[in-house]
């Protein structure tokens, strides 16, 4: 008989909002700059990119009520509120106009960066691996299954730091909306069911310290709450 040689790793798993089953994660993808006004907060034309994209491992999510342990190697820790879109089926080459069915659901999350890290990388023209993919990077809310929340292509997106608005955008203002994100990303990867894509966070970024309270909120998904300690 044969068997791993060392215990093999959970699969990392998501709650799915009205019900005990839960949202198996598989890859974790982000979209860099989808709103106009938060690419020129961090000095980009958003009039002249494509959709690029970056990753985080599947293990840095973090759910919803869990405490947020302030990480390593920053003195400049960010928040990011995005819309999640949750895959329940894959594919490459998807038309955006077939994309919608590739949806499962959809949820809150907050896409954390080490900001000093991630400043040092572009100046470097290094990866940005260390300053998105560190551990409890990707806070995230419940999934809530799509036949209930219908495309999200509107609505109100929110974060808040212990009860002070910081962002506040309609995700109707995305460059790249969830289908055309789906169809872009699918040419450069097989996607698969379980992959999350982070679609951007709007206007707003800023830094959070030990002992604030992050609030994301979207219209039909419920809050995330993150506490950082
Ligand atoms: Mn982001």
């Amino acid at each position: 008989m044969s068997g791993f040689v060392i215990p093999a790793p959970q699969v990392t798993s998501l709650p799915v909002h009205g019900s005990t089953d839960r949202f198996p994660v598989r890859r974790i993808f982000c979209v860099g700059r989808n709103y106009a006004d938060h690419a020129r907060e961090m000095g980009h034309d958003p009039d002249r990119e494509p959709p690029f994209f970056f990753t985080k491992p599947a293990d840095a999510l973090l759910t919803d009520g869990a405490a947020l342990a302030y990480p390593p190697a920053t003195g400049d820790l960010h928040f990011e509120a995005e819309l999640v879109v949750a895959l329940g089926a894959g594919g490459s080459q998807v038309a955006s106009t077939d994309a919608q069915r590739l949806i499962w659901g959809y949820a809150a999350g907050n896409d954390m960066t080490r900001r000093d890290l991630q400043a040092e990388a572009k100046r470097m023209g290094r990866p940005w691996d260390m300053a998105k993919g560190f551990d409890a990077s990707a806070p995230c809310g419940a999934v809530y299954p799509v036949d209930q929340t219908g495309p999200m292509d509107k609505g109100r997106i929110t974060l808040e730091v212990d009860g002070q608005l910081r962002q506040d955008a309609c995700l109707s203002q995305m460059i790249w909306p969830v289908a055309q994100i789906i169809a872009h990303l699918s040419r450069l990867v097989r996607l698969a069911p379980g992959d999350l894509i982070f679609t951007g966070t709007p206007a707003g970024v800023g830094a959070v310290q030990r002992g604030q309270t992050m609030t994301v909120r979207i219209e039909g998904l419920g809050d995330l709450v993150t506490q950082v300690t």
